[in-house]
């Protein structure tokens, strides 16, 4: 999925799991694995890969930005980075020459990624992004 949808559930899970923050980082590492099984529109096999890219992460700093801003403890906070951070396997795979995808597991060309078409794949991971938010609001800072 994009980097904004994991970077909202693991938001959304640090918000609400209340355990080490070792524990926590393993479960929102584990949960990017699973969100990368469900199916979803991936921009980095479509024609403006990069343009989606930049976006993805400048619509992920800012909801970092604004959940710092709320007064979210940082380990809250990093939780995000955290759980996005397998898709710098990705960006490797989009800047480079071809090479990436190969580190993380739910990226192998093995593994059963979920794909869906582009309207519905962006429906759904924006649907997840605002569940997620609802809960990180919810919670509370
Ligand atoms: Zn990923």
């Amino acid at each position: 999925m994009w980097i904004i949808v994991h970077t909202c559930v693991g938001l959304a899970i640090a918000a609400i799991v209340d355990r080490p923050f070792w524990q926590v980082a393993l479960l929102v590492i584990a949960s990017h694995v699973v969100l990368d099984l469900v199916p979803h529109w991936d921009y980095t096999v479509s024609a403006h890969a990069l343009r989606w890219g930049w976006l993805d992460c400048f619509g992920s700093l800012a909801v970092l930005l604004a959940v710092l801003a709320a007064g979210y403890p940082w380990s809250v906070v990093l939780m995000g980075p955290i759980s996005a951070a397998p898709d710098v396997d990705v960006l490797f795979f989009l800047l480079g020459d071809g090479r990436g995808r190969t580190w993380f597991p739910s990226h192998w060309d093995a593994f059963p990624h979920g794909r869906c078409g582009r309207t519905p794949g962006i429906v759904l991971q924006a649907a997840v992004v605002a569940a997620s938010l609802g809960v990180v609001a919810a919670a509370g800072p």
